[in-house]
């Protein structure tokens, strides 16, 4: 990135914000992508970024790939993100995250954080302490708790609707899974993937918790080199990003593509590639937005109601058949249809703020 003005504009950001207190090092960068649907909303990720340059433009990515994310849900925010520059095994301190509580009040409602990588739901609560704009909160403090079981059930509807397209019916009953990464979310789909009959393949770099899960969920452990390999209906990435390249997709020999990771493309054309080679992948972003979607029910009026978020969490099947039919009806990549599904809501957001609301006389 040479010029900060020049990226923001190609990909039209509205504000970065740069945060600075000596007493309490903190070093921060919040960006405002986006704020058509609603304020710009988006976790809190703490991280020892190389350089700053880094840091500003992982705030800038993570906060458009939000303002996509919500688009696509249906949920009216829009995209944002905040970045600490720092370790998050080290640095951490109360003070810390009160003082950017106190840098995120200032900007009035505008942005609104989370918990992300490096940050946990006790950070929240001190940033909790010096401003009221924080989704991501214990169930004690009006939040809706831990979210990882709803991401894994939004995974599960993803791969629900891309087996009805691709096997003709949406049961998971006799289909054969490779999961990689049995994690935080990893461990809440093996479970559900077992309760509905699923056969299940997993692999984690952690031995010990990859064996233990496996044994109590009926699951095979193989290595986690081969997992992406495995003859299997699905593969389901929900370790890291970036599993999907040139290198791995020759090896593919799966019909489904459906996990939790985050940017599991390497690139967008690797959507494009899996759809020449005649595999499904089911987006990222689409399908692992129920922790997302469960997380910001609170901001409904009344608060957080729990069978309501569930509801809206199971519409990603709904979602994720859309936009198989506009890939076939367009002609492109479900990666791209992603994409544009959630412009074409942008766009018709943007129409209906054309139409005044104050157009009557009060008599
Ligand atoms: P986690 O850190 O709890 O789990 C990741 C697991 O992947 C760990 O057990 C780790 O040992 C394993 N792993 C790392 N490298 C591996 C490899 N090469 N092969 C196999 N296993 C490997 O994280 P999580 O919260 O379960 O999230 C998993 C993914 O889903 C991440 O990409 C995250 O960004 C994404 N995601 C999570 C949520 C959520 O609700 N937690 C929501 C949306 C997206």
């Amino acid at each position: 990135m040479d010029s900060i003005l020049a990226y923001m504009a190609q990909f039209d950001y509205e504000n970065l914000y740069f945060c600075q207190e000596k007493e309490t090092g903190l070093r921060a960068i919040i960006a405002l992508h986006d704020t058509t649907l609603g304020p710009a909303t988006g976790g809190c990720r703490m991280w020892t970024y190389a350089t700053e340059m880094d840091a500003i433009e992982d705030a800038l990515r993570l906060a458009r790939g939000m303002t996509y994310k919500y688009a696509a849900a249906g949920i009216n925010l829009g995209g944002g993100k905040c970045v600490v520059i720092g370790d998050p095994a080290t640095e951490k301190s109360e003070a810390l995250f009160r003082a950017l509580g106190r840098f995120i009040d200032r900007l009035g409602g505008a942005y609104m954080t989370g918990e992300d990588v490096g940050t946990t739901l006790r950070d929240m609560e001190y940033i909790r302490m010096e401003t009221p704009y924080v989704v991501t909160l214990p169930r004690e403090l009006g939040g809706a708790g831990p979210i990882a079981p709803a991401t894994a059930r939004g995974t599960l509807q993803g791969m629900r609707a891309a087996c009805a397209a691709v096997f003709g019916s949406p049961e998971l009953a006799g289909r054969s899974v490779a999961l990689q990464g049995a994690g935080t979310v990893g461990a809440e789909l093996l479970k559900l993937l077992r309760a509905e009959g699923a056969t299940v393949f997993v692999a984690d770099i952690d031995e010990r918790r990859v064996q233990e899960l496996a044994a109590r969920h009926d699951a095979t452990v193989v290595p986690p080199d081969a997992i992406h390999a495995l003859d299997v209906d699905i593969f389901s990435p929900c370790a890291l990003g970036g599993v999907i390249d040139d290198a791995t997709i020759p090896e593919l020999r799966c019909k489904v593509i459906a996990g939790c990771a985050n940017n599991q493309l390497g690139r967008i054309e690797h959507g494009d590639r899996l759809q020449e080679r005649g595999i499904l992948y089911a987006p990222d972003y689409i399908i692992n937005a129920g922790g997302t979607i469960f997380d910001t029910d609170r901001l409904q009026p009344g608060g957080f109601h729990a069978e309501r978020a569930w509801q809206h969490v199971d519409r990603i099947f709904e979602t994720m058949a859309q936009l198989i039919r506009i890939g076939e009806q367009e002609g492109i990549s479900t990666a791209r249809a992603a994409d544009l599904l959630a412009e074409r809501r942008l766009a018709g957001a943007r129409r209906v703020q054309n139409i005044r609301r104050d157009v009557r006389i009060s008599l």
